[in-house]
């Protein structure tokens, strides 16, 4: 991170040059929640994660705004977040992190187009797509992630990508001003949209009418696939590797016999091997233990080197 810049943080360290003062001066005035020194495992799908100094919840767009232009005076970090595809280390997050939870407005727009505040979670856009017969975001069904998250992560399953669906974004900018950007004018890879810094606060999804019987078979069929396949009881953050080009790191992880393998309470999932599980107290420290593990085992036996899908962020 450049010195004395203000960003929002993805997986970078941060290190402190502001007071406890100057977080609670940037958080004054909103009208959304705000809690100090708030554990984040509570805000992440792994049950897994340290404090953050602070957690903001903005009530609106326009606080987003006011807390970004806060920050920015006094350099203080943000981050961003969902919760489902992150592992927060057990040092937790410096500055101040933001949750868009309160975010959720969804409105039908022209033709069959929906526009959804950056907090809506894509099961309630699908929800809310069945219930008015747009077909287009079946890809999707299963991904609990914001439709914010997986803009900026190009979610994706064997169906589709996020980047499929985007018609444009809404961001708030480093100076924390309202941004529309076209999704033409993003780049989209794997798992990765090459988005403006700043924050996600609202995206248009572009749609087609279709049969509400039909979006829905494919919906409950694919949401059977996965709780065939996946270990959706127990606590992860989704897949942890990436698919090396063709082939899948789920196969490569099985084929090395570590299905079950453990690190304290962190375990490579019995049912997915691309899912690492928390089976009641896993640290930060256990997953990342297990993952160097799983990484040196593919690496010895398959000559492959795996990427991380998992954001890691904040402190040891
Ligand atoms: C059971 C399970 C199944 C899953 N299945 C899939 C799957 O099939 N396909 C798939 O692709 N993923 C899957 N995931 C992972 C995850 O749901 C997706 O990656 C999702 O896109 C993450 O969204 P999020 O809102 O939780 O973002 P987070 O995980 O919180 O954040 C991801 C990154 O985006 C950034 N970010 C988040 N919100 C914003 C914002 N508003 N503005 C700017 N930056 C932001 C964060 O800082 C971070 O860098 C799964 C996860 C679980 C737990």
């Amino acid at each position: 991170m450049k010195r004395g810049s203000q960003r929002v943080t993805t997986a970078a360290r941060v290190h402190a040059r502001f007071t406890q003062a100057d977080v609670r001066a940037a958080v004054a005035g909103l009208r959304g929640s705000v809690s100090f020194q708030a554990p984040l495992r509570e805000y992440t799908s792994f049950k897994i994660g340290g404090p953050a100094d602070v957690v903001v919840e903005p009530a609106d767009i326009e606080e987003v705004c006011l807390v970004v232009q806060q920050a920015r005076a006094r350099k203080i970090p943000l981050f961003v977040l969902g919760g489902t595809n992150l592992l927060i280390r057990d040092g937790g997050i410096r500055g101040i992190v933001v949750s868009l939870v309160r975010l959720r407005a969804i409105k039908e727009e022209s033709g069959a187009v929906l526009y959804a505040e950056g907090g809506v979670g894509m099961p309630t856009l699908i929800g809310y797509a069945i219930r008015h017969s747009l077909a287009g975001l079946e890809w999707a069904a299963g991904i609990p992630g914001t439709v914010a998250g997986c803009v900026v992560m190009n979610a994706g399953t064997k169906l589709g990508e996020m980047k499929d669906s985007i018609k444009a974004v809404r961001m708030v900018n480093m100076k924390g001003q309202v941004v529309d950007v076209e999704a033409a004018q993003v780049k989209f890879e794997y798992r990765r949209a090459l988005l403006p810094r700043g924050i996600v606060v609202g995206v248009w999804v572009e749609l087609k009418q279709g049969v509400r019987s039909e979006i829905e078979r494919v919906v409950k069929d694919y949401l059977h696939y996965r709780r065939e396949t996946q270990p959706l009881a127990m606590p992860s953050a989704g897949c942890v590797f990436k698919n090396p080009p063709n082939d899948s790191a789920g196969r490569l992880i099985e084929a090395s016999g570590l299905k079950g393998r453990r690190v304290g309470d962190a375990e490579v999932s019995m049912k997915h091997a691309n899912f690492m599980v928390n089976r009641g107290q896993a640290r930060a420290a256990d997953v990342m233990a297990l993952i160097g593990k799983v990484r040196s085992a593919i690496r010895r036996q398959a000559g492959v080197r795996l990427e991380l899908e998992l954001k890691i962020v904040g402190e040891p």
